[in-house]
């Protein structure tokens, strides 16, 4: 297998810390009703404020600076941590970003990512649909003299999944330290560009645990075979004979409530115990729902106290500021 043959960018510190939640553990029943719970900080990659795109990111600005990109286009909602890490990665990389951003609101506020947006300089172009608007932008900046590289939505395509290929390894390099087989990992799955990575990782590097992603968006019906053919398409990047099968795409749905960024009292609740017991800030978007998802999975008993559990922290903390005044009153 060739994974450390491909082009890769470094934007992040690495590894990224695994460590115990023993206040969370106590809060949830302790030893005899909940497993040892281990968080993964992915929400500490080191750029930007973090957050698991940024392991996307590191092949993605690898493969555009071989192809001699001058200029990262990508899109997302106004709260888009895919599109901040993108403009952080285009400065790192010494590339210029242009975000295509859409959501509700016709002035949203410069807040959370947004902010954080401007503050790296990128180009922010305001879109009612930020993917169809990929396609122009990129002819804009053909026009004006740049290379333009467009990353899709959340990163999420083969290159981007060896991100997750990469994090699995380095996840299992430090499990073996701990002497632990967990049983499942949880995660927020959104594009799935993570959850194509966590699976082939899993599948080529035999990890005991099955991924499984707490689904915060909607379209399963077309997310699912997506991830499925990035993952095999991931697989065949680093020159592996390996289909993946559907039923190694782990899902939890019942945790998003009324939609995309909609809120829940489960994730609210959620992002207030982890501040209170691990001051672990976790979002309300994606972290804050996968959290809910592996609270409600432990308070149901259908992880054997015995069982050890990874929590992968994907990030957003950005986020909670966009959010301020509902969750000043949490
Ligand atoms: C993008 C994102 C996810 C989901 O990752 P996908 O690869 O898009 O499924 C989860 N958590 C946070 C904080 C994110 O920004």
């Amino acid at each position: 297998m060739n994974l450390a043959a491909q082009p890769r960018f470094r934007l992040g510190v690495w590894p990224t810390p695994l460590h115990d939640a023993p206040r969370l553990r106590e809060a949830l029943g302790g030893e005899e009703r909940c497993p040892r719970l281990l968080i993964k900080r992915d929400d500490l990659t080191g750029l930007g404020l973090g957050g698991n795109k940024v392991r996307k990111l590191e092949y993605l600005v690898g493969d555009a600076l071989r192809n001699g990109a001058t200029t990262l286009i990508t899109a997302g909602a106004f709260q888009s941590n895919h599109a901040r890490l993108t403009a952080a990665a285009a400065n790192v990389a010494g590339l210029r970003a242009v975000l295509a951003l859409d959501g509700d609101h016709a002035n949203p506020p410069v807040q959370g990512n947004l902010l954080l947006d401007r503050l790296l300089g990128a180009e922010v172009r305001l879109v009612s649909n930020g993917a169809e608007a990929l396609d122009e932008l990129a002819s804009e900046a053909t026009a004006r003299g740049e290379r333009p590289y467009v990353i899709p939505v959340g990163g999420s395509s083969p290159i981007g999944a060896l991100g997750y290929v990469a994090a699995t390894l380095e996840l299992l390099g430090q499990l073996a330290e701990l002497n632990e087989n967990p049983s499942r990992l949880y995660y927020a799955a959104g594009s799935r560009g993570t959850q194509s990575g966590l699976a082939l990782g899993a599948a080529i590097f035999r990890a005991p645990y099955r991924a499984i992603g707490v689904i915060i968006s909607p379209g399963e019906e077309s997310k699912r075979p997506k991830a499925l053919s990035n993952a095999n398409d991931a697989a065949a990047l680093l020159g592996l004979d390996l289909q993946l099968s559907d039923n190694e795409f782990g899902v939890l749905d019942g945790y998003m409530g009324p939609g995309y960024a909609q809120p829940t009292a489960e994730c609210d609740e959620a992002i207030r115990l982890l501040a209170r017991t691990e001051a672990v800030f976790l979002d309300p978007v994606y972290s804050g729902k996968a959290m809910a998802g592996l609270i409600g999975e432990i308070r149901a008993g259908a992880i054997a106290p015995s069982d050890s559990v990874v929590f992968l922290h994907t990030g957003g903390s950005p986020a909670l500021f966009a959010h301020a005044a509902r969750l000043a009153t949490l």
